[in-house]
């Protein structure tokens, strides 16, 4: 490695030294096979996100993919599938060490080896699959189906994630896990039914608070899903170089280090965030940011930060509910519900000062990130930008995201027995949420398109 390579990557990778990665086991190849018949839109939207997740960690990268006009959006625009992935994979690491062969050639020695498509050498290691809302792993090929694409992007983004998590932890020395899982009935294994959604995400006026990890993967899917209405975007917050390692949206130019170097300008996240689907940016902290006192109006507040007290200040907005997601150092992606009177608060339920207020153990996977709550990885904000798009999907007054007692749903990407783990956290006298009468105040005079969730209303 050279010394522009060595720098770039002690920058980088911080975070992902901290979740517990070894640095000999990021150098091992992973390589990418697409199969002929898996250049439709569903299995693009597969190839282009796993390749996303993989450049942000592993340091040597070979793919194949036969020709193919894209059309996936993409992170980067190109006229061909091969072209946006090459160009994607070397935005977010210019000192990538990416190579590509024809199928009958030969793949690095040792690398960890994945397919998408059945028309593929047997023996990789993971193949990807899907159907409708269903994604897969396995250790054979998988149908991935390409008919009435629009039914199976929510399956194969989800078999990315899952692919991307499986190669990480397969590359330092796990077993593969044969896993299905479907986001939206948030179901796993023999469980996991082919549910799916086909319309665009369509929740109305949204405001989201913070523009990281999870809220770019939000943004990230929901370019390639598809959405209407309104959206807003606060983040303060300029990029830097150790959040490429986690944030889908983000190349290295965005973080100053254009060609490796850090002879570049920062971007706003929120720049970066609301630019994947053509959102509002506003360049604020949420407590200095003078259009506040307007949130009322929004039908739906996505408090996707967690410093300044932003958790608190947003539970006293009155929102009808809130939808969040986030991840652990425990390899977990998570989604909360928080109606108020119901349940508790996203205050309450994440403290800023660790408290271990969850009902099962929460002890870190590797002993040395305690004290680095900041330590990520790319698919577990991927997959939990995933869940709350799924979320966004599926929400209806009459859902079961809404009506059930449950409220927060664990997944555990870990890949080990049990995937999905769920809990109630009822309000027990929660300081933070405004008492219905003053919420009636708020929302009475222009209801917003979920008021009605909300018990007082
Ligand atoms: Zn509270």
């Amino acid at each position: 490695m050279n010394e522009i390579a060595r720098r770039f990557y002690a920058e980088r990778d911080v975070r992902t030294l901290q979740y517990g990665a070894d640095t000999t086991v990021l150098e091992r190849p992973v390589a990418l096979l697409v199969g002929i018949d898996a250049t439709g839109r569903a299995a693009q939207v597969a190839a282009l996100a796993l390749v996303n997740m993989l450049a942000r960690v592993h340091r040597r990268l070979h793919l194949v993919v036969p020709p193919a006009d894209l059309q996936a959006r993409a992170l980067i625009d190109a006229p061909t599938l091969a072209d946006a992935l090459f160009a994607m994979a070397t935005a977010i690491n210019p000192v990538l060490d990416l190579t590509t062969a024809p199928m009958s050639a030969s793949i690095p020695t040792n690398a960890i080896t994945i397919g998408i498509g059945t028309d593929l050498p047997d023996e990789l290691d993971i193949y990807l699959g899907w159907n409708g809302g269903r994604g897969e792993i396995a250790a054979v090929p998988c149908r991935c189906p390409s008919t009435g694409p629009e039914e199976h992007i929510l399956g194969a983004a989800t078999a990315a994630c899952l692919a991307a998590a499986m190669a990480f932890r397969a590359a330092h020395g796990s077993t593969i896990r044969p896993t299905r899982l479907n986001l939206l009935e948030r179901t796993a294994d023999a469980d996991a039914g082919t549910t799916s959604r086909t319309s665009p995400i369509d929740v109305g006026r949204v405001l989201v608070v913070g523009a990281g990890a999870v809220s770019q993967a939000l943004f990230y899917w929901l370019r390639e899903i598809g959405v209407v209405g309104t959206w807003d975007v606060v983040d303060a917050d300029l990029t830097e170089l150790h959040n490429t390692n986690r944030c889908l949206g983000t190349t290295a130019a965005d973080a100053g280090w254009p060609d490796a170097l850090p002879n570049g300008e920062q971007r706003h996240k929120a720049s970066i965030t609301a630019g994947l689907t053509g959102a509002q940016e506003h360049l604020y902290w949420l407590d200095t940011w003078p259009d506040l006192a307007d949130a009322p109006r929004y039908d739906l507040v996505l408090p996707l930060a967690n410093e300044r007290g932003v958790r608190a200040e947003v539970a006293a907005l009155g929102q009808p509910v809130l939808l969040h997601a986030t991840t652990s150092s425990n390899w977990t992606a998570e989604l909360h519900r928080h109606i108020p009177d119901r349940d508790d608060c996203p205050a309450c339920r994440i403290p800023t000062a660790p408290t271990g207020s969850f009902l099962c153990g929460t002890g870190p996977a590797i002993p040395t990130t305690l004290g680095s709550p900041d330590a990520a990885l790319p698919f577990l904000s991927a997959a939990a930008g995933l869940l709350l798009a799924s979320a966004l999907l599926e929400l209806r007054e009459e859902s079961r995201l809404i009506t059930g007692r449950q409220n927060h749903w664990r997944l555990h990407l870990e890949l080990g027995h049990r995937l999905w783990q769920s809990a109630i956290h009822p309000n027990d006298g929660c300081p933070h949420t405004l008492p219905p009468e003053a919420r009636q105040i708020l929302h009475t005079p222009t209801p917003g398109r979920w008021s009605t969730i909300d018990p007082a209303m």
